[in-house]
């Protein structure tokens, strides 16, 4: 077989393997299905200025932050696709001999401080409207110190890649992909495994949750649960941001269930406990570990993808190389694995939108609680500033988690297939 058709059939495999775990590992229907459904109704909950609020936010974060997007996948796909980017890795490292080594490390730099500069002032747009609306507790300097560490984190994960990607292809031209989808998918599972321990303490300090009633309580539920955990660490959020939040994040030795200290200051331990039983909704199904491999399944994907485009003579000259293994071809790389991010994004959110619904429906079963449930998302929601009611197509493409009316939505239908009383409406 030539390493085309075996390209081409390792391919094809791949994506028939990815889809069919996707179908079978999302939870569609985290209530049984059938029968009437409670309408998603965001006027119940929520007073009509607590919505206007959300949709003026909303409003006005939106242009910086889709330009921001939009601008950076621009950047990218122009110097990849344009002899541009190649001239920038030349020029770059030329000064050095331009040997591989240092035309991928200077090169990789030079073109991702770029995409990076070139949208700094939209982004720092779309924190000013955050500060505006008391969302944002940071200062310009550590605004800016946060942008560098991010830029650093992600700074290194490309070259990572950049380097294993080139060293594979001048290894073996014909064949690197077999190696380097292995690689994409180990290295998939090594930063999801070491995310907790290396890249979260770049960006925040982590406590235990000190000891008292609501640390006892919370232990005691996570062990009902059959979700044994030493602790519930709380992350200094509020150096960053009033918004409240929590998340698991890691999986076997390093899971762990952690809550923001906005959350602590501003919920009530109730409402604590209910996000807490959330996330236990999220360890106990270990949906970690299902996310890092549809995640690992998803970079095999994307190797070969890259490969394929790779073998292009037409794209390889777009880009001003007459080789893949060139490392003037990294902004071309770069260009194709940002066009595909962009194109799995929707896909991704849409998978993400059912895993919670099915924590949600987990956090109700463990505490019995809708009220509070309801409760506490109309807290989130409003400290927040979500969009009870956002238009089709931003949910479609970004949004991660369904919105507070269509949570409320689920646990009133959880309470009357239970048979608890409904919560009754919050705003009427
Ligand atoms: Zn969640």
């Amino acid at each position: 077989m030539s390493s085309r058709t075996a390209l081409l059939v390792a391919l094809a495999v791949l994506l028939v393997g990815l889809t069919i775990a996707m179908v079978l590992g999302t939870p569609w229907h985290p209530l049984p299905v059938g029968g009437d459904r409670v309408p998603v109704d965001p006027t119940a909950d929520f007073p009509a200025a607590e919505i206007a609020r959300a949709k003026a936010y909303r409003a006005a974060l939106r242009p910086p932050a889709y330009a921001s997007l939009v601008l950076t996948l621009v950047v990218t796909v122009v110097l990849g696709l344009s002899p541009w980017g190649a001239r920038l890795v030349e020029a770059v490292s030329a000064p050095l001999g331009g040997g591989w080594g240092w035309r991928v490390l200077l090169g990789g730099i030079a073109v991702t401080a770029v995409g990076r500069l070139v949208v700094l002032p939209l982004d720092a747009w779309a924190e000013s409207v955050r500060r505006r609306y008391g969302l944002s507790t940071q200062t310009w300097g550590s605004w800016l110190v946060d942008v560098g560490k991010s830029y650093g984190v992600g700074l290194v994960i490309t070259l990572v890649v950049l380097f294993g990607v080139f060293a594979l292809i001048r290894w073996s031209p014909e064949w690197w992909w077999v190696w380097g989808a292995a690689a994409g998918a180990l290295l998939v599972i090594v930063v999801s495994f070491a995310y907790p321990v290396v890249i979260e303490p770049v960006f925040n300090n982590f406590k235990p949750l000190q000891d008292g009633q609501l640390r006892t309580s919370l232990l005691d539920m996570a062990e009902r649960d059959g979700v044994p955990a030493r602790d519930v660490l709380v992350a200094d959020a509020s150096r960053r941001t009033t918004a409240l939040n929590a998340y698991v994040s890691g999986f076997g030795a390093t899971r762990r269930i952690v809550v923001y200290d906005t959350l602590l200051e501003k919920a009530s331990a109730e409402e604590v406990r209910l996000v807490v039983a959330h996330e236990l909704g999220h360890a106990k199904r270990r949906d970690v570990l299902l996310g890092s491999l549809l995640g690992a399944l998803g970079a095999a994907t994307l190797v070969c993808v890259l490969a394929l485009a790779l073998r292009s003579e037409g794209l390889l000259r777009r880009a001003g190389v007459s080789s893949a293994g060139d490392p003037r071809a990294l902004a071309l790389v770069l260009a194709i694995v940002a066009v595909i991010a962009a194109v799995s994004g929707p896909v991704q959110v849409l998978v993400s939108r059912r895993i919670e619904a099915r924590a949600d429906v987990h956090a109700l079963d463990l505490t019995r609680d809708p009220q509070t449930f309801i409760e506490m998302q109309r807290r989130l929601s409003v400290t927040n500033l979500s969009d009870p009611d956002p238009p089709p197509l931003v949910f479609g493409l970004f949004a991660t988690h369904p919105t507070g009316p269509q949570r409320m939505a689920l646990a009133r239908d959880w309470a009357r297939l239970e048979r608890v009383p409904a919560p009754p409406a919050l705003a009427r």
